[in-house]
């Protein structure tokens, strides 16, 4: 056994979904290191809360849509200095639209954070997971991966595109016992989802057999199960955590 520090790295850990999975990997004992790109103080408080709780954890300001920056992180904080256990993918934007009217830019992007960058993460923790001979990745995707949204294309398909690279990740890992599955949300009351207008929300109600929008911590305890000894023998899997809208 190292004694290096065990780590589970989350990208936008700072708030919404991925403060409570770095919430909840910290108290299943792992040193958590959370991303975040534009409010250090949100990510001061996680870091906060963890810590309060007698857990370990580090902020860093990382733009998933800067791959070289992604790189450098790998090599100075990572590199000899963490058994790097867990990788959760999570950090995502959403730039809505319809198709016709859609900005280039917010396509590109879009796909850039969403896609590129749990690719580029992806990439890095595979070379040190790989040495390690061990690893547990979990990657955030979501509903509309699977079933489309009118207004998200450039969501859509990145999430879809996230499904594919979680797949493929997987068949290429297993013989390092590194296992690659993604999560998948309904809908989750968070920042991104308080945006939408009250109407939307009502009708997203009518299609969740649960009738009730999921939590934070629903997402966390998925992840966490995944992350932890009971499911070593799931790989390349798609975790809908849905209320049921889709089965
Ligand atoms: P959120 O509340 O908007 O939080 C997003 C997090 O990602 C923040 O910590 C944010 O940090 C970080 N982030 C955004 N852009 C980043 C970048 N370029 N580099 C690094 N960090 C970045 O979002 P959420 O609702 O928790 O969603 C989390 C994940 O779940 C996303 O991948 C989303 O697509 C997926 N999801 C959400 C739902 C839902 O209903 N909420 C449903 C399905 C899937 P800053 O605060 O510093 O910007």
């Amino acid at each position: 056994m190292s004694d290096l520090p065990r780590v589970a790295l989350v990208t936008g850990g700072s708030r919404g979904i991925g403060r409570k999975v770095a919430e909840r990997l910290a108290s299943d004992g792992f040193e958590v290191f959370l991303t975040y790109v534009s409010r250090p103080e949100e990510a001061d408080k996680v870091v906060a809360a963890i810590e309060a709780d007698g857990g370990k954890a580090r902020a860093f300001r990382l733009d998933s849509g800067d791959r070289d920056a992604i790189a450098g992180f790998f090599r100075d904080e990572i590199k000899g200095k963490a058994t790097l256990e867990v990788l959760v993918n999570n950090a995502g934007i959403t730039r809505d639209g319809l198709m016709m009217r859609m900005k280039d830019e917010d396509w590109d992007t879009v796909l850039r954070i969403n896609l590129t960058g749990c690719f580029a993460f992806l990439k890095e923790a595979s070379k040190i997971m790989g040495k390690q001979r061990f690893g547990r990745i979990i990657n955030i995707t979501s509903i509309v991966g699977q079933m489309g949204n009118a207004g998200q294309a450039n969501y859509c398909a990145a999430k879809a595109g996230l499904i594919g690279l979680t797949k493929s990740a997987a068949r290429e890992l297993a013989g390092r016992s590194i296992t690659v599955n993604a999560v998948a949300p309904g809908f989750i009351q968070t920042d991104m989802t308080d945006q939408l207008p009250e109407a939307v929300v009502q009708s997203m109600l009518a299609q969740i057999p649960l009738n009730t929008l999921g939590q934070s911590e629903d997402i966390a305890a998925a992840v966490s199960f995944l992350a932890g000894p009971g499911a070593g023998y799931i790989t390349g899997q798609v975790l809908g955590v849905n209320g049921g809208m889709y089965m």
